[in-house]
């Protein structure tokens, strides 16, 4: 069904087995288990999928190695295995990640440590070798059995400066061990979707629709492109949405208090030194007060992140000037002599880890795993109401799963699929070596006819999925894109036709990379805009409409101008 089916199929059969409010990684998780297992499921996000805390991660796959030092051994152990699971299961866009820690002390940490577990050391302070080493060998026990990413290792001082001559000649040690690395997380969740929706026709999911309010048995939502309302009448609630599940709870008439978030930022920089000094590793360390940031690899830029500051309401979440300081003196600790300045930055991000309200003096503190919060139904409301606080982007999937299956208690199902080992979207059939792909490509590419080099992009950019992508690109006339070489035509006719791209900054931020990767200018923005409204069928006003939200976007929550051509 398309948008206005969907919508009108609810207008007609307004009953619903589970309502799941919020499409970030949880809400997506929580569908497709729920789709797979044929439960009629509606998902829906007042804004676009994978817009809120799951867009703002630090693209991380991990087990959260920090964790430990918190004593969460229980979802450092889940975490761990989920990320190897993801890595199995959406190879196209989640890879392993060496990591490196520098190690500029011995012992610093391990005294800290056992205070940290009693609760007696509420401050982060700085980590030693060896309280890094014993952190790494239980990260490797978690993972023993599955072996999908190599053991840890430590190298001295001469090793590490051969390799990173441009490191802080002060270090004594790095510390190397695997995570996995995730540069589309937004890709991740709309592929995810689209499998929900395609294993079972009663589940069906739609952005831009938000909740309003509740009372009885019915919801009423409303659409926020028309700006129409209508109800639902649902036997669960979930409530999925993030940093915002008090401010949802509210509009249902419940007051509560479960969410404590932090906001955390990140920068995008186009720094080719720094790009080179890195190599294909992340850098994952202490910065003077403390907290543990990144540089990490992206494509051909680097990002590097993040803070960790209380916030009272999510909306209001940006990047500061002061955060952009921190970094800025963070990334010297590291490489002393590469000079960063604000014009290498393409795009900065922020959201609000969804973490549970806690009374502790340091945001670090506070547990990052998951529960489920129940609100038993009431005088107010006939349905419970489900809501999913905290959790890792990484462990999403075994989170759905508990939701999914107190979801099936309670509507006296059971089980019928298990999603730990179910390939995600493009991911499904990957070919697993070299040789394989190259003899996939190759297939494929004899088949539609399409130029090899051209293939291998699009391979690279959405796996296995690049095959119903090309049998399409294969069946009109195709062209590239002029200002943004690379993409054609009809790939993104099909991205936005299959993937419900509603708005232009859809496309741009979330569907495809080009934002983040500071490839937006405003003739690619005007090229695309005519590509994509010609298949919506946009006046020229709404166009126009759409060229604007998409530059206001830019500013507001992404601190990008571009430059009028
Ligand atoms: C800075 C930062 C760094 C992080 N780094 C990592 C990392 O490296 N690795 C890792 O594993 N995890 C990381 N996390 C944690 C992880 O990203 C989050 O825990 C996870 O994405 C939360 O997903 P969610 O689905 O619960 O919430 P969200 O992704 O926020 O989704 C909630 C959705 O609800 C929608 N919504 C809100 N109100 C309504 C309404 N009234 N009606 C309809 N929809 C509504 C919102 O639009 C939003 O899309 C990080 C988080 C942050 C913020």
């Amino acid at each position: 069904m398309n948008r206005q089916e969907t919508l009108q199929h609810y207008k007609e059969n307004p009953e619903v087995s589970v309502l799941i409010v919020g499409a970030g990684v949880n809400g997506v998780g929580t569908f497709r288990d729920l789709a797979l297992q044929g439960v009629d499921v509606l998902l829906v996000d007042r804004g676009d999928f994978c817009s809120g805390a799951s867009a703002a991660s630090s693209h991380m796959v991990h087990g959260g190695i920090r964790y430990l030092e918190n004593g969460e051994f229980r979802l450092v152990r889940e975490a761990v295995q989920e990320r190897n699971h993801l890595i199995q299961n959406a190879p196209h866009y989640v890879k392993p990640l060496l990591t490196v820690i520098p190690v500029f002390k011995w012992f610093s940490g391990i005294f800290n440590a056992p205070l940290k577990f009693i609760g007696m050391l509420t401050k982060p302070s700085e980590r030693g070798a060896i309280i890094i080493k014993i952190g790494l060998i239980m990260y490797d026990a978690f993972t023993r059995k599955q072996g999908t990413v190599p053991k840890h290792q430590f190298k001295p001082r001469g090793v590490t400066l051969g390799e990173f001559p441009k490191i802080n000649p002060k270090i004594r040690f790095t510390a190397r061990y695997y995570d996995g690395a995730m540069h589309t997380p937004e890709r991740i969740c709309a592929e995810m979707l689209l499998d929900g929706e395609a294993a079972y026709k009663n589940a069906n999911a739609l952005n831009y629709v938000s909740l309003e309010r509740a009372s009885g048995n019915t919801v009423t939502l409303k659409e926020e492109i028309t700006g129409e309302s209508f109800v639902v009448r649902p036997q669960v609630l979930i409530n999925a949405a993030g940093p915002w599940i008090d401010f949802a709870n509210e509009k249902i008439g419940f007051q509560t208090q479960f969410i404590g978030g932090t906001k955390g930022s990140h920068l995008i920089l186009n720094n080719p030194e720094l790009r080179a000094a890195i190599g294909e590793n992340e850098f994952f360390f202490e910065n003077k007060d403390g907290r543990i940031v990144l540089i990490y690899p992206m494509k051909d830029k680097v990002m590097v992140g993040t803070s960790d500051l209380p916030i009272e309401n999510p909306d209001d979440v940006h990047c500061t000037d002061a955060e952009i300081d921190y970094f800025f003196e963070m990334v010297p600790l590291v490489f002393p002599n590469i000079h960063l300045s604000r014009e290498q930055i393409v795009f900065q991000f922020s959201g609000v880890r969804p973490l549970p309200k806690a009374d502790v003096n340091n945001p670090g503190q506070i547990s990052r795993d998951h529960s489920i919060r129940v609100t038993e139904p009431d005088d107010g409301l006939d349905f419970p109401i489900y809501s999913l606080v905290g959790g890792k982007w990484t462990s999403f999937r075994a989170f759905s799963e508990e939701v999914a299956d107190k979801s099936l208690e309670l509507l006296n199902l059971s089980r019928k699929v298990s999603t730990r080992d179910l390939a995600i979207g493009g991911g499904r059939d990957y070919p697993k070596t070299v040789v394989a792909q190259e003899k996939w490509r190759g297939t494929l590419a004899n088949k539609t006819k399409i130029p090899a080099e051209r293939i291998y992009e699009l391979f690279e950019r959405y796996g296995t999925r690049s095959q119903p992508i090309a049998e399409y690109i294969s069946q009109g006339i195709d062209t590239l894109i002029k200002s943004l070489p690379g993409y054609s035509q009809r790939e993104i006719e099909f991205i936005v036709q299959k993937e419900k791209v509603i708005h232009l900054d859809d496309f741009f931020i979330r569907r495809s990379m080009v934002a983040k990767l500071g490839q937006l200018s405003s003739s690619n923005l005007d090229e695309i805009a005519n590509i994509i409204g010609n298949y919506l069928k946009w006046s020229d006003i709404q166009r126009n409409q759409e060229i604007q939200r998409t530059h206001q976007v830019l500013v507001e929550m992404h601190g990008i101008v571009l430059e009028r051509e």
